[in-house]
């Protein structure tokens, strides 16, 4: 078994669309990124990637490359599932908190495990997706950003 931790945080802004776990959430505020800025799919593809030891996000998704600008981040984690799979690997389960203070997540938690479900070739019930606020505390708290983390565990296919 292989584990693997991913973090990140982006920050909020007016005039872009907020996206989170492929799917497009109401909000006055959208995540600023080079892609679409999916706080939490960034935060599967880092742990994915840290499990199969396969380094990180930006590594194989560079934020200076023009063929990732704006582009789906439910792309690059079907990528990073090709390249965790070509390595033999499989995925045993996902678990994620989203730290956001507004707005409330809790309605499209499912919606998003689908989604990763759907792109990962994984059954929606090995996925977690958990949501909580920082208790109007820093960054997350004041409402500048959205972070993420996410832990998985992979295994050895065959074994
Ligand atoms: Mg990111």
């Amino acid at each position: 078994m292989y584990v693997g931790m991913g973090y990140d945080i982006h920050r909020l802004v007016p005039g872009r669309k907020l996206v989170l776990g492929g799917m497009i959430i109401p909000f006055e505020k959208g995540l600023l990124g080079h892609s679409d800025a999916d706080v939490l799919i960034h935060a599967v593809c880092d742990a994915l990637l840290g499990a199969a030891g396969l380094g990180d996000i930006g590594v194989h998704f560079p934020d200076t490359d023009p063929e990732f600008k704006d582009i789906s981040s439910m792309k690059l984690l079907v990528r990073t599932n090709e390249m965790i799979r070509k390595k033999g690997l499989g995925i045993q389960n996902i678990d994620s908190t989203i730290f956001a203070e507004a707005p409330k997540l809790n309605p499209y938690r499912e919606t998003m495990g689908k989604n990763i479900g759907h792109a990962l070739d994984l059954e929606p019930d090995r996925i977690n997706i958990k949501a909580t606020t920082a208790e109007g505390l820093g960054v997350i708290g004041k409402g500048e950003g959205i972070g993420a983390m996410c832990v998985v565990l992979l295994f050895r296919q065959g074994k």
